[in-house]
């Protein structure tokens, strides 16, 4: 099968690039603005272009006719960037991801769209969020953060009445923190803001800099590795009838821990993996000084998986493991690139 991949260039498509066409097979057409994560995806089976979806109609659609299924991960999914620029985050999130859906509608291909665990909001009662049954609770408008998860709410709610009307066959995946090696950029120890938790823990613990816990590290993530992640799709495509107009947590319920149990975990990891002592300390921040006014939390539930785990799919790394792959890869890889300029990816 020929497979438009749109949003390639980041982390998630990276990865998706190369187990589609190595693991699974497949043909990849793959669209971005940027190819620096995919030097690793050669051959056969694979081809790239530079493609802005938000500028070039044309190339989007032509892509997007050429292949027998569309996936969609362009996004950005950088909560700094829900409170710097929160019209950039919606137009991208939902008026181009809506595009997207329409042009699958008009050439009829199925669209499997990435959404987000965060439409889930702020965690009411209960022990992990269910797909079709857990409400989505949002804050105030004024805590702008939440345009993401309102914009990606909204999208999943788009293409759930097209797909009650019949002009759109779709799948939507709610990731829950899928991290592995090309997650995200490192930065100058004791940076706020900027990238995901991991690369700023990474980040303080290759430079002896602060662990900061943003509102006291209270808040709770649950860690997929990105090979289970590649697994869960891999699920869907082989279950297209039963995968058919529905949405599925994407996630690990058993990596689930405090951001504080993370930063003290990645220490100790770090500490074995280095065989040095780090002198990385945990210090507490608040969410508006580290993010900016805006800002509030979500602080998450573990997913619950059964869903995709009937069609056949479990989630296989534990935390240990997630974390200490992801951080080799930065040990072993990317030092150097602590002191380069960051910059920021366009997909998840
Ligand atoms: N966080 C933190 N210290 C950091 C970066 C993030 O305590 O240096 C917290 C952040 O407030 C949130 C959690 O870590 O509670 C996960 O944030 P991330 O940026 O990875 O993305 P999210 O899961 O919110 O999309």
């Amino acid at each position: 099968m020929k497979i438009t991949l749109l949003g390639a260039g980041g982390f998630v498509g990276s990865h998706l690039s190369e187990h589609l066409t190595r693991e699974l097979g497949h043909e990849v057409l793959a669209l971005d603005v940027t190819a620096d994560k995919l030097g690793h995806v050669q051959g056969s089976g694979f081809e790239f272009r530079h493609v802005d979806i938000a500028q070039d109609d044309h190339g989007l659609e032509e892509a997007i006719s050429e292949g027998d299924l569309v996936i969609d991960l362009v996004a950005y999914a950088n909560p700094s960037l829900y409170v710097e620029t929160p019209l950039e985050v919606f137009d991208l999130n939902f008026t181009q991801n809506l595009k997207v859906a329409h042009l699958c509608s008009r050439h009829r291909r199925r669209l499997i769209q990435y959404s987000s665990a965060e439409v889930y909001g702020k965690a009411q009662d209960g022990t992990s969020y269910i797909e079709d049954e857990t409400d989505f609770v949002l804050g105030p408008v004024v805590k702008h953060r939440w345009i993401y998860a309102a914009a990606k709410g909204l999208l999943e709610r788009v293409l759930h009445a097209q797909g009650l009307e019949g002009t759109i066959e779709y799948t939507i995946i709610r990731p829950f923190n899928f991290i592995g090696p090309r997650i995200d950029y490192l930065v100058v120890p004791g940076t706020m803001g900027g990238p995901r938790v991991f690369a700023h823990f990474m980040s303080a613990l290759l430079g002896d800099g602060p662990l900061f816990l943003v509102d006291g590290g209270t808040a709770h993530r649950a860690f997929l590795h990105i090979e289970d992640a590649n697994c869960a799709l891999a699920t869907i495509l082989a279950n297209p009838e039963a995968a058919r107009n529905q949405a599925f947590n994407v996630g690990n319920p058993n990596n689930d821990l405090s951001v504080r149990d993370l930063a003290e975990k990645m220490k100790q990891l770090y500490e074995e993996l280095t065989g040095r002592r780090s002198g990385s300390e945990l210090v507490d921040v608040s969410g508006e000084a580290f993010y900016g006014p805006g800002y509030e939390d979500s602080n998450r539930l573990p997913p619950n998986v059964e869903k995709l785990g009937a069609l056949g799919w479990e989630p296989l790394k534990n935390i240990d493991d997630t974390l200490r792959e992801t951080m080799i890869y930065y040990l072993e890889e990317q030092a150097g690139a602590l002191l380069e300029a960051p910059s920021q990816a366009a997909a998840v």
